[in-house]
């Protein structure tokens, strides 16, 4: 198996290269040259088995010859063993035909712990073997940063830098970031908003000799192992609810793409899925773009999810690529207008490419709320403000026999102050990390500086 850059310039790799390298060298991002498929009885035969064996077989035809078999079944199992639920992620019914897939019974209570503490498995199996050491840096509107500190925490050969923006994230995100006290792990407040972090961060792996010379790896959703992790829930909910035998459809609180995409690999994959729903808050660029063809960005507003507040959505530039044919020159087209123009203009074709997989909504703040309050009312689930975009969104749809599943991203405790404002209760946190708030924190705050961030680094990595 081999992966090729969207934007058609960079080296070929294989899954151990571009799980290390993240961003492509070229700005584009990897994906596999073709797509696996799973044969109808194959789908079949992951009914009853574990989350961890249909884990295996998911992924195994994406990962090549980068590990034995009875490696990779041990990675996978390190990975969700510290999960607060066997199921890993459990379906509850919330309505008629729809269902929430709960994705935040991992260490930092969002579903981004189901890729993070895999890659942070592959990460130490690939580098224990070749010695090397790496540097890890990510930006984060919140819950990437906080399960990426906890899925490198403590390892060998990885120091990790997470970039977040200062005063925008709940106290129970930085709160995850500031306090684990292993030395390989900084967090750094940035003055400025995510999208600011997330581009000092692409910045970075386009300074190559900077790059080479910290041997910089990249976990944000931008890396294909994180997307790859997350095709695995898509079959087991779906299969949960009669899949290959039956359809069902996904609708996906969205921000940069990479989970939704992940549900778009699935469908490749065999899995049939009728639609891809994206939702989004008040910051609904990706429901512009698909409603009226111009991506275009119009800036951040921050809101009660805040997980889910960019502008510009990293991995939508992998649907691009599959819509645009795989034609890797228009794809850089596109981001070269994206970067000067602030937006460009999806081709007629390319847009009935995408809406033939995806369908889109967005929720305001109040719809946002107002969802948390109904769905306690009626069911008695408590959702995080993300989950209840999604919630709201699903409810848009129209009417149809497939069973719904929407995505919950994360644990009501996460997003307490949105949570009681919404119902009155304020979600307590699960025993294990009941502590949270009287541990002590460690952050630096730092300028939104290229320079001021890249020297930071050098000074604080163990080299
Ligand atoms: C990251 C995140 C999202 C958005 O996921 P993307 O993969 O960036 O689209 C939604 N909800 C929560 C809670 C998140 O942490």
């Amino acid at each position: 198996m081999r992966y090729v850059s969207t934007r058609g310039q960079a080296p070929v790799l294989t899954f151990e290269e571009a799980m290390l390298t993240g961003l492509a060298r070229d700005g584009g991002l990897y994906v596999p040259e073709t797509v696996p498929e799973m044969a109808p009885a194959e789908i079949a035969g992951l009914a009853g088995l574990t989350y961890e064996e249909a884990a295996f077989r998911v992924m195994r035809p994406f990962i090549g010859d980068t590990f034995a078999d009875a490696e990779f079944e041990s990675i996978i199992a390190r990975a969700y063993a510290g999960f607060g639920h066997t199921a890993r992620a459990p379906l509850v019914q919330i309505g008629a035909n729809h269902f929430l897939l709960e994705l935040f019974h991992g260490p930092t209570l969002a579903f981004k712990d189901f890729a993070m503490q895999l890659i942070g498995q592959l990460f130490q199996a690939a580098l224990e073997r070749s010695g090397n050491r790496v540097t890890i840096v990510g930006a984060t509107s919140g819950d990437t940063g906080s399960a990426a500190i906890e899925a490198f925490r403590g390892l060998d050969n990885v120091d990790v830098f997470i970039l977040f923006p200062e005063g925008r994230v709940s106290e129970v995100q930085r709160r995850q970031m500031t306090t684990p006290a292993e030395a390989n792990v900084h967090a750094l407040a940035v003055r400025g908003d995510f999208d600011d972090c997330q581009a000092r961060v692409k910045d970075m792996f386009n300074h190559f000799e900077f790059r080479d010379r910290v041997a910089l790896a990249g976990v944000n959703s931008i890396n294909w192992a994180r997307v790859l992790a997350q095709v695995v829930y898509y079959f087991t909910s779906a299969i949960s609810l009669g899949a290959p035998h039956r359809s069902v459809g996904f609708t996906v609180p969205t921000g940069n793409f990479g989970d939704i995409f992940a549900g778009y690999i699935a469908r490749r994959m065999g899995l049939p899925v009728e639609r891809l729903v994206i939702a989004t808050n008040q910051n609904d660029i990706l429901h512009r773009a698909l409603s009226g063809g111009a991506y275009e960005t119009h800036g951040v507003t921050p809101s009660i999810s805040p997980s889910m507040d960019i502008q510009v959505s990293s991995n939508f530039e992998r649907a691009l690529f599959e819509a645009y044919g795989r034609d890797g020159a228009a794809v850089a087209q596109q981001m070269q207008a994206l970067k000067e123009q602030g937006g460009f203009t999806i081709s007629q074709g390319a847009l009935q490419a995408l809406r033939e997989v995806f369908a889109s909504g967005r929720a305001s703040e109040e719809e946002t709320s107002a969802t948390i309050r109904a769905t306690h009312a009626a069911t008695g689930e408590i959702l995080c403000p993300h989950s209840a975009v999604g919630v709201k969104v699903a409810m848009d749809q129209p009417a149809s026999a497939t069973p719904m599943i929407t995505l919950a991203t994360a644990h009501p405790a996460k997003f307490p102050d949105a949570v009681e404002a919404a119902t009155g209760l304020r979600p307590a946190l699960p025993n294990r990390m009941a502590d949270l708030y009287e541990r002590a924190e460690r952050v630096t705050v730092v300028d939104n500086d290229l320079g001021a961030i890249e020297s930071l680094i050098e000074e604080r990595r163990a080299s």
